[in-house]
Parts: C-alpha cells; structure tokens; sequence
C-alpha cells in the first residue's frame, strides 16, 4: 500500500483526504508550543466530510441549535465510515473525531484540507468551513500525500470578526471563553451578558453564515446528514420529559451530548431573548426536579424576568 492508494481508499467514503507524516505534525505542534500527547503511529490520515448549511428559525413551539447537529451524531457517522474502511486494512490504528486530545485543525492545514480561517475554522477550498474533520493514526510507514491546492486565504476580509456578537474573535486571535458556541456548552452560572447574547439552543452559527468562502458552498448532503424531523426541539418535551425518555426520542442528535439540563438552560435563554413567556407553569414544575446548581440560577432569574413581563402584560 501506498500513499496515493490510501488515499484513494478513504476518498470512497470522506470528501476530502490528505496523509501526512505523525513526526512532522509533532513537530509543528512542538514549535507552536500546543500540547499534544505523543503519537507513536507514524501516518496520519486526515479526513473531511462535508455538511449542508441549513438555516431553521425557532418557532413559539420549538428551538433550533445550530444546524452542523442537524442529522445524525456527525461523531458516530465519522467514526462508522473509518472502522468500515479500516476493516478491509491490515494495519493497527487510532481514531479521533472532535473530543480527542490531538490537534486536529492543525493536522487539517498540514494535510492541505484547507487554511486556517480568520473564524477559527478550516476553510477547503470546495467545501468553505462546511467540513467535519477526522483523523486516523496509523501503524504504517508511508510518504505525505497532502492537498496542494488549498485556494485563497482570509487576505484583507475581517467579516467574521465584525459580526461576532461578543467580540469572541479579533484581529489576531480568539478568545474561546467569550464565544457563544463554547460556554453555550459550559455546565456553569452564567452573567446577565452570556444570557443575553445567546440566540441558539445549542451552539452559533454567525461565523460560519457571514464568510464569503462559504458562499455556494454547504450543498453536499450525505444520507447520514438528511433531516431527521429532530432538528427542532419542543419546548414541551424539554421541561416534561425525563432525561431518559428525552434521550429515547431525539436519540443520534449531536445536541445530546452533553445532556438535556444544558439544552433547558440554553432554552430558557433563547425564550428570555424573544420573550416567549407561554411556559411559565412548565418551567416552574420542572424546575422542582433539578437540584443542579448552574442550571437553577440561570433558570431562576429568567423565570423571575418571564413572570415580571407577564404581569406588565396585564397591568
Ligand atoms: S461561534 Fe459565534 S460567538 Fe463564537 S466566534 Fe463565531 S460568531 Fe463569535
Ligand atoms: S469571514 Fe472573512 S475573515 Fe472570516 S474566515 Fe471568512 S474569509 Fe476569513
């Protein structure tokens, strides 16, 4: 087997493929002072899978996250499509999709799948940032077999910076603890500030919506990514279903993953946003069942603000 060969293996299943060597990667990471656990397999093969941009809107009823969870868990589908490939291959290997220690957009750039956008994000020059990335650590010795083409680069655009709703990206860098996407996700008390800001049940989009890469791109639909009906979630279901049951019914979405207190938190928020006020009783019934901390903060000052506005309604 050879470099070109593998690669041509991986690309019956991923949309885009480069391999590079574990030790030139170990190396950059070293030099960019990124913290990386050793890799003792010598080849790295560094996948893409593209996604649709599909734009849903929270109705009274139902809540939209952001749209990469719309279909299946894209962790699993990644994983599924590498152990169906690896199983036809006589060599030993590791893989990661998303949670997983090593650098994985560091890797993507090595490989070539594209650049490093302004946006934090890889930017391939047929798929924009519209790209989910995997990688596979292999017990084979081989050349690189990277993507030279990557197009373009940010050049002078600074969109994603001007529209970033809490100023969570800037000329330079990022400053993670500020992005909706990732304290969206935090198990933590909130500020009046985080609250405000977030407009989603589960992640942020804007960056991704605003990049000029990303115009005509976001069309390729795998079966996997196909609509589920479970993209939106009830409102009803959220505060009234036990976890299990919950679970049971929106089972594959990526939303999940960090489990259902989250998502009635980041609903409380987004229905704070757009004063929907109608669940005031569901809320407060549901609230009885958690003990959690971070989540009846939050849930206790939007509660407080949901029953002020509903009393100006009826003054
Ligand atoms: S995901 Fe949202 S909050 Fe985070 S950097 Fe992008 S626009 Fe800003
Ligand atoms: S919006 Fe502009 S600056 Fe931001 S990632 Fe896209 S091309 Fe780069």
């Amino acid at each position: 087997m050879n470099a070109l060969k593998l690669k041509q293996t991986f690309e019956s299943s991923f949309d885009v493929v480069g391999i590079i060597q574990t030790k030139r990667y170990l190396s950059e990471a070293k030099k960019m002072g990124k913290t990386t656990p050793d890799i003792t397999y010598p080849t790295m093969v560094v996948l893409g899978m593209a996604y649709p941009a599909r734009h849903l809107k929270h109705t009274k009823t139902h809540l939209v996250p952001s749209f990469y969870t719309f279909g299946s868990d894209y962790h699993q589908v990644l994983k599924n499509r590498i152990q169906e490939v690896m199983k036809n291959l006589p060599y030993r290997y590791e893989m990661g999709v998303d949670n997983h220690p090593h650098h994985e957009r560091l890797a993507a750039v090595l490989a070539g799948i594209g650049f490093f956008g302004k946006n934090q994000l890889i930017i391939n020059k047929t798929y924009g940032s519209y790209l989910f990335l995997g990688l596979v650590m292999m017990d084979l010795e081989l050349e690189e077999e990277m993507i030279l083409d990557v197009g373009d680069d940010c050049g002078t655009c600074r969109k994603c910076i001007s529209a970033c709703p809490t100023q969570a990206l800037f000329d330079g860098g990022y400053d993670m603890k500020k992005c909706i996407s990732h304290y969206n996700q935090e198990k933590r008390v909130l500020t009046d500030q985080e609250i405000s800001a977030n407009y989603a049940l589960f992640g942020c989009d804007i960056c991704q919506m605003v990049c000029p890469k990303n115009i005509q791109k976001g069309i390729k639909v795998h079966p996997e990514f196909e609509l589920s009906g479970k993209e939106m979630v009830s409102i009803v279901d959220l505060f009234s279903m036990s976890e299990k049951n919950f679970k049971k019914t929106y089972d594959h979405m990526s939303y999940l993953w960090k489990g259902k207190t989250i998502l009635m938190r980041n609903a409380l928020m987004v229905m704070d946003r757009y004063q929907n006020d109608e669940y005031i009783d569901l809320i407060q019934e549901s609230m009885k069942k958690y003990e959690t901390p971070w989540y009846l903060d939050t849930a206790t000052r939007i509660l407080n603000r949901m029953i002020e506005r509903k009393k100006h309604e009826h003054l």
